[in-house]
């Protein structure tokens, strides 16, 4: 693992609980510290709370929804430099552009690639470090 992700904190707004676990582990395996909200509001929360290296959005939430959530987050000041990265469960054509649009710089579909997911989200940290915009993980 390179050095600009290690201990990096990561926040995962997820509402589904296996989700949440499987990505929590697979990402806590890895190094990181990791922050858990289950709504888009905690998540707003906890990203100006915990100022996360990453966000990790669940598109699909109840109430306020992922990219809801990305634009705000991106409008504000304070949460507008840190990435995002939407989860999605519907990899269909349009998800990436929508989820662009609201702000997130890619996506990582799910079902979560457990031996990928590490990597992928090391590389979106990368991208951010760099300053670079981010790209889709490619499935
Ligand atoms: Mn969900």
């Amino acid at each position: 693992m390179s050095g600009v992700s290690a201990k990096a904190t990561i926040l995962i707004v997820e509402d589904n609980a296996m989700n949440m676990q499987l990505a929590t582990d697979l990402l806590e395996v890895a190094g990181y510290r990791v922050v858990q909200a289950t709504t888009a509001e905690e998540g707003i929360t906890l990203a100006l709370a915990e100022r996360p290296e990453l966000i990790l959005m669940d598109v699909a939430l109840p109430a306020m929804d992922g990219l809801a959530a990305t634009r705000r987050l991106k409008q504000d000041a304070r949460t507008g430099d840190i990435p995002v990265v939407a989860l999605t469960a519907q990899a269909m054509a349009g998800d990436e552009a929508r989820a662009r649009e609201a702000g997130c710089a890619g996506y990582i579909a799910k079902p979560i690639a457990t031996r990928r997911f590490a990597s992928l989200v090391a590389g979106y940290l990368q991208q951010a470090a760099a300053g670079r915009p981010g790209t889709h993980d490619g499935r």
